[in-house]
């Protein structure tokens, strides 16, 4: 059933739970160095190190089975595990991608060979996934991607741009939404299929795209006539825009579009001057924002678990949480006349900078707000 009347339901966490917290609460003291600096959401922090650590306390591919070496956990208690490293600023760029989205997709529509290959590497934390989805002329209107498939004996040859490819310079594969087949008429969205493309592959180049920092998150892959194995192709030829529909639920649906600045706001309250009526009638509002959005995407897990498709509620999720993220950032801001710099002492400080310059890309990365409300009013309309 899809969720088109917009139902949350309501999640309660359990004792197991807050057990749980306290279980990473104390792998993430234990591993993370004493002058560790938190990072606000995936930023910065690739470290296939501390990716394998973690993996192997069973946090990466928490929802891969474990005969493929996986945690075999329910999607809220997942979504217990990166609440904490989200939190913390912990390093979990490397997995991000491949933990989210890309094993879940390879465990529901990929083949036992492609199970077999890529998931147990995910769950140890050593092979790691990018998107490969939008296109310089298509970002919000994904399904015109021109990247084409022509096929040729033994698989297909794949010939085209993606960019924005976050990580892509250093991650191993990436699924790439492209045409296989023409569009039938007044349908845009048949003919898409998803191949996995190995990003070391000849024919294959990765340029960076730089950040006004001067940071190296994002990319622009080249595809010319890449070679991809019939094997390689994810689920079914022609149903790639149903395939990344589901993938998109699992990006937007999470706390990852909720917590992107929550270390500013730790650090916040760990340095910055208390005992101001501003900063508790501030703090006060975040925190009781933060706790009813994330009912949300604790609904979202909810869906995931109970096999209900949850595109409407995943996108209100997102559309409320990278607000929330912005607003974390613009309320602090307000509390005191600070020069932002990447070179303070102060951790606090270095954060503000860091956030200021990533703020405006939380509600453009993974469907921009604008996009997300069509697709609530749309459901709305049709409720
Ligand atoms: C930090 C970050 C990381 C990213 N990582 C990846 C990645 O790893 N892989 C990947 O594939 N992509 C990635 N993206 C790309 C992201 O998904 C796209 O930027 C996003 O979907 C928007 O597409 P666009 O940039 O082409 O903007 P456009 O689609 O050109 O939109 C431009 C503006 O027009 C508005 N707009 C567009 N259509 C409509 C409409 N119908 N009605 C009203 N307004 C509209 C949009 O809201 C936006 O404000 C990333 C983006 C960011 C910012």
């Amino acid at each position: 059933m899809a969720d088109t009347a917009l139902t949350f339901p309501v999640v309660t966490e359990t004792a197991e739970h807050a057990r749980l917290r306290v279980e990473v609460r104390s792998f993430l003291a234990e591993t993370l160095p004493p002058d560790f600096r938190p990072g606000l959401g995936m930023a910065g922090g690739w470290s296939p190190e501390f990716s394998s650590r973690l993996a192997k306390r069973g946090w990466v591919g928490m929802s891969i089975p474990r005969r493929y070496g996986g945690a075999e956990m329910d999607t809220v208690t997942r979504v217990v595990v990166t609440e904490e490293l989200l939190a913390a600023g912990a390093p979990v760029a490397a997995h991000w991608v491949a933990e989210r989205q890309s094993a879940p997709s390879i465990l529901h529509f990929g083949s036992d060979a492609q199970r077999d290959r890529f998931l147990p590497g995910i769950a140890a934390g050593e092979l790691f996934f990018s998107i490969g989805m939008s296109e310089p002329e298509a970002g919000s209107d994904l399904a015109s991607v021109r990247t084409s498939a022509l096929q040729v004996d033994g698989g297909w040859s794949v010939t085209g741009r993606k960019i924005w490819t976050t990580h892509a310079h250093h991650n191993h594969f990436f699924a790439v939404l492209c045409r296989t087949a023409p569009a039938a008429d007044g349908d845009k969205h048949s003919g898409l299929s998803q191949l996995i493309v190995d990003l070391s592959a000849p024919g294959v180049s990765v340029h960076p795209i730089k950040l006004l920092n001067n940071s190296h998150d994002f990319n622009e892959v080249v595809l010319d006539d890449v070679f991809v194995p019939d094997e390689m192709v994810l689920g079914t030829l022609g149903s790639g825009w149903h395939q990344v529909t589901s993938e998109l639920v699992l990006e937007r649906g999470g706390p990852d579009r909720l917590l992107s600045t929550f270390p500013l706001l730790v650090h916040y309250l760990k340095e910055r001057p208390a005992g101001r009526d501003a900063v508790h009638e501030t703090v006060g509002r975040l925190v009781a924002r933060l706790a009813a959005i994330r009912q949300i995407y604790l609904s979202v897990a909810a869906m995931v678990d109970l096999g209900t498709a949850a595109p409407v509620a995943a996108a209100v999720g997102k559309d409320l949480g990278t607000l929330y993220e912005q607003e974390i950032v613009s309320a602090l801001t307000e509390l005191d006349e600070l020069d932002p710099d990447p070179n303070a002492v102060s951790t606090y400080e270095q954060l503000l900078a860091e956030a200021i310059v990533m703020a405006p890309s939380f509600t453009i990365r993974g469907g921009t707000t604008e996009v997300l409300r069509i697709v609530t009013a749309r459901a709305l309309r049709s409720a």
